[in-house]
């Protein structure tokens, strides 16, 4: 990979990260609105009846944070492998990843090979 096309995946990393740690701060930000462990609100026993919906929306923000919180880290692995000249590089067989499966997924670890016969990685 030459080093213009390095920096622009590397733009394109720097961005997405960007973009990611967006969507994390609101999620955190709805998390903090919904505090329930405000002493005022459970004084108010007909507030019970939303609290399963409101708790099965924290769950699921929950595990969307945490996807997006995943996803922020490989973005960072993907960015030292730049720094370190890995990147674009397959960590299993050491074959250089296509680029257009780089540009689908810039932070992917794997070639097309090596991802069909890994499926969870
Ligand atoms: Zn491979």
């Amino acid at each position: 990979m030459d080093k213009k096309t390095k920096k622009q995946f590397e733009d394109l990393l720097k961005k997405l990260k960007q973009e990611k740690e967006k969507i994390l701060a609101g999620f955190e930000e709805q998390l903090n609105s919904n505090d329930y462990n405000n002493s005022e609100t459970s004084t108010y026993p007909y507030h019970s009846a939303d609290i399963g919906t409101d708790a099965a929306m924290l769950e699921r923000n929950t595990i969307n944070m945490n996807k997006v919180m995943e996803e922020i880290r490989e973005i960072d692995a993907a960015l030292s492998k730049v720094s370190d000249n890995t990147y674009g590089i397959c960590e299993i067989c050491g074959d250089e990843i296509t680029e257009k499966r780089l540009k689908a997924i810039p932070y992917v670890k794997l070639c097309l090979k090596c991802s069909d016969r890994n499926p969870k990685k």
